[in-house]
């Protein structure tokens, strides 16, 4: 006998879970939600710029940190490129917290410090440990939503996913900023480093390809020197965060049997920015209402899912894999102190877009 059933279970209180919760739920599905963590979007794991289109999924403060005007990308020479990219600063955890209410005043349940263990696909009961305690959920469509290393994924006996590995320092800004800034350079092979401004502080950080190890403190630590020597950043580091961005594009499947995959777990991050909020939001806010329209009878609801998901983020994410292999051999050597090489690897110039 299970402690709880419901028509969808949701795993993973991120952006991609708390819009699936919500769909599904507003759509007449009884959804229980759950995460391992005490309070929803916390630990914030992110550098928190959301593109402008997701704007609406931001009502003002306390989420809505700053407005971005631009992005400004430096090249190994030290010469600059000023793009268009304009979006939102916001507070990650807020964004996160938003949508779980959001899910919860449309009726679905959220439970909290509550990790999956395990799953039985056949009889579709989920197992959960909350505390010292452990209770069985039934379902009908299970909702992973489990970011990264998608425990779900694992137990389906999908592959990890191919990540890069990232660390972030939030340190006080000198000067105020409307842009995001970008490096690219040979010290951050297979990725690259921002400095994301939210107000008063703003988040430094990079990311490399996991190829190329863990141990991103000394470059990190060497671009939070000269920044504090250029006067743009001060020397205290607020907050230290960091995490694991997958790379290695869309799963092979996203939906197996009952069980559909969405955000991170999908594999929907972009492979050369590494931004995945909002493919989290809408691809979870499309697994959602697939989920409740399957349950009212729609039986090609989740593989519409799939096709719609492919629709919007394939093309973008296939151009993007196309690029790292193209790239990957000039990774960690001199080539990559070039800025004709690194031209080719960043959506701000034109060469991206040949391949
Ligand atoms: C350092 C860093 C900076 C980033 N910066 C940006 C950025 O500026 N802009 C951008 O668009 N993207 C950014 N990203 C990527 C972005 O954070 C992710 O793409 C996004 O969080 C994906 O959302 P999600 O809901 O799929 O997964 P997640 O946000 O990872 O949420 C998954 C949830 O599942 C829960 N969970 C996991 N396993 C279990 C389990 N077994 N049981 C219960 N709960 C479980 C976790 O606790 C978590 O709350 C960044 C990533 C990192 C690491």
């Amino acid at each position: 006998m299970n402690e709880a059933d419901c028509d969808v279970l949701v795993v993973g209180l991120g952006p991609g879970g708390g819009a699936a919760a919500g769909a599904a739920a507003g759509h007449g599905a009884r959804v229980i939600a759950l995460d391992k963590k005490r309070r929803v979007g916390e630990p914030v794991q992110c550098a928190e710029f959301i593109p402008m289109p997701l704007g609406r999924y931001v009502a003002g403060e306390p989420v809505l940190q700053q407005r971005i005007s631009g992005m400004r990308s430096f090249l190994p020479s030290g010469a600059v490129k000023d793009s268009p990219f304009s979006g939102l600063m916001i507070d990650r955890a807020a964004f996160d917290q938003a949508l779980a209410e959001r899910a919860r005043a449309a009726g679905a349940e959220l439970r909290l410090q509550s990790r999956l263990e395990s799953v039985d696909f056949r009889e579709r009961v989920a197992r959960v440990r909350q505390g010292g305690r452990r209770w069985e959920v039934g379902y009908r469509v299970l909702v992973a939503a489990d970011g990264p290393m998608s425990k779900v994924a694992g137990l389906l006996g999908l592959p990890p996913q191919r990540v890069a590995h990232s660390r972030q320092y939030t340190v006080p800004l000198r000067r105020s900023l409307t842009e995001t800034m970008v490096w690219l350079s040979p010290d951050y092979p297979g990725g690259y480093a921002w400095l994301f401004p939210r107000g008063s502080s703003a988040n430094l950080g990079l990311g490399i390809d996991e190829a190329f190890g863990r141990n991103l403190k000394p470059p990190l630590d060497d671009l939070h020197r000269k920044l504090v020597a250029a006067g743009l950043v001060g020397p205290e580091i607020l907050r230290r965060t960091g995490g694991a961005i997958p790379l290695g594009g869309m799963r092979g499947a996203l939906v197996t049997g009952d069980v559909v995959l969405a955000g991170d777990a999908a594999g929907l991050t972009h492979p050369i920015t590494g931004a995945g909020i909002s493919a989290a939001v809408l691809s979870g806010e499309e697994a959602g209402r697939a989920a409740a329209r399957w349950m009212a009878g729609e039986c090609g609801a989740l593989l519409e899912y799939e096709e719609t998901v492919r629709e919007l983020f394939g093309p973008a994410i296939e151009r993007a894999l196309r690029t790292r292999e193209s790239l990957k051999w000039s990774w960690g050597t001199p080539a990559a102190a070039t800025d004709e090489q690194q031209r080719r690897g960043w959506i701000a110039f034109e060469e991206y877009f040949a391949v």
